[in-house]
């Protein structure tokens, strides 16, 4: 049987590049295909100069906003700017790329008969009042506000996502990621965990927007590797939520990097930004009965191989950590 050959967009990014090494380690024939907007060649560092002799996998430098045509069995899109900072660098970019980008890809989907998976976003609730979220609730979304471009340029592409579905047959995943964190997080992405451990190390203050009480759950970066993989292989067409269901607020992250530091860091309140989420928190039911998902990395274990990742990133020595 021909080897299957998997397309990754965003496949340079923070998930993709662990997404494409995974599949490539399971034998898989990867195309990695992106725009390198905030991914990087240096996410697959010294593993790059096996990835291209092996024959099995494939850069493509190219923008999703343009049609492509691949030959591929399946596509895991993910291709998008994930980071507050870098979405709102050019809001009107992020909607092309999550409209425009989307179609396209579901066009090369329906074109060459490939599975299609969408990386959406727990963002497609907004600022919740449901908590924790369900994929049956519809969310609290500002339509017009710094952070819609991304919100509503993910809902439009699950909207796309489900009528190539509908009209066409095309089979189809959308998972719903929540706050996804470990190494190859660029240090200056803005998100909050590369925030805090890169001020941590640096000796600089942790900048904690508002007071501090907003939660978030962390999912480690392995854990939704698997969520990814598993509903790719399951037959359900609906929104799936993935992450870790342990909720934190960010007071409670600087604490959790304090313990594993061994030393108490100073913090610095700014203002919260506009329409920040209050609180986040995944239900994982539909994960766990459909697919046998189960997130297994402890917040303070994940944390502790992503310090050691940006320690080194930064050229700083590894911390002593505490535990
Ligand atoms: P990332 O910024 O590291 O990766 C995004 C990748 O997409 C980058 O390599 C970037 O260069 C590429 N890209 C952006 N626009 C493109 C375009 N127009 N054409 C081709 N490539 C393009 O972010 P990430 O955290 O790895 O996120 C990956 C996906 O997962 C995104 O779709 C994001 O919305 C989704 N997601 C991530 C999180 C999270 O916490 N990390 C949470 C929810 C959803
Ligand atoms: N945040 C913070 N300090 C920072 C960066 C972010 O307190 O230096 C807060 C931010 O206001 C939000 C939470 O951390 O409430 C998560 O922010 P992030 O940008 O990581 O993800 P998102 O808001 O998209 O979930």
């Amino acid at each position: 049987m021909a080897r299957q050959v998997c397309l990754v967009t965003g496949g340079a990014g923070f998930i993709g590049s662990h997404l494409c090494l995974r599949l490539f380690d399971e034998g898989r024939h990867v195309i990695c295909l992106d725009n390198f907007f905030t991914g990087r060649m240096e996410n697959f560092g010294e593993r790059y100069r096996e990835l291209v002799l092996s024959g099995r996998f494939e850069f493509v430098r190219h923008d999703v906003i343009e049609p492509i045509v691949l030959e591929v069995d399946e596509i895991y899109h993910l291709a998008c700017p994930a980071s507050p900072v870098h979405y709102q660098h050019n809001p009107v970019k992020t909607i092309k790329t999550n409209v425009i980008g989307t179609y396209h890809m579901l066009g090369l989907a329906k074109r060459v008969r490939a599975r299609f998976l969408l990386a959406s976003t727990s963002e497609v609730y907004g600022d919740p009042q449901v908590h924790p979220q369900p994929e049956t609730y519809w969310g609290h979304v500002n339509p017009n506000g710094i952070r819609s471009c991304y919100d509503e340029g993910k809902r439009v592409a699950e909207t796309l996502t489900c009528d190539y579905h509908r009209q066409h047959g095309l089979p189809v995943r959308i998972a719903r990621i929540f706050n996804t964190y470990g190494p190859r997080m660029s240090a200056d992405d803005g998100r909050v965990v590369s925030n805090f451990i890169c001020q941590a190390l640096r000796g600089e203050p942790l900048t904690v927007y508002g007071d501090g009480s907003q939660t978030r759950s962390f999912c480690y970066v392995s854990d939704l590797i698997d969520g990814l993989l598993r509903l790719m292989a399951c037959d359900f067409t609906g929104p799936v939520n993935l992450g870790n269901d342990g909720e934190v607020s960010m007071i409670e992250l600087v604490r959790a990097i304090e313990r594993i530091l061994g030393r108490t860091l100073r913090v610095e309140h700014r203002r919260l930004p506009q329409d920040d989420p209050g609180r986040r928190r995944p239900d994982l039911t539909r994960a766990r009965q459909l697919l046998g998902y189960e997130p297994r990395v402890p917040l303070e274990e994940g944390l502790r191989h992503t310090i050691a990742y940006f320690a080194a990133e930064l050229g700083l020595p590894a911390p002593i950590t505490a535990g």
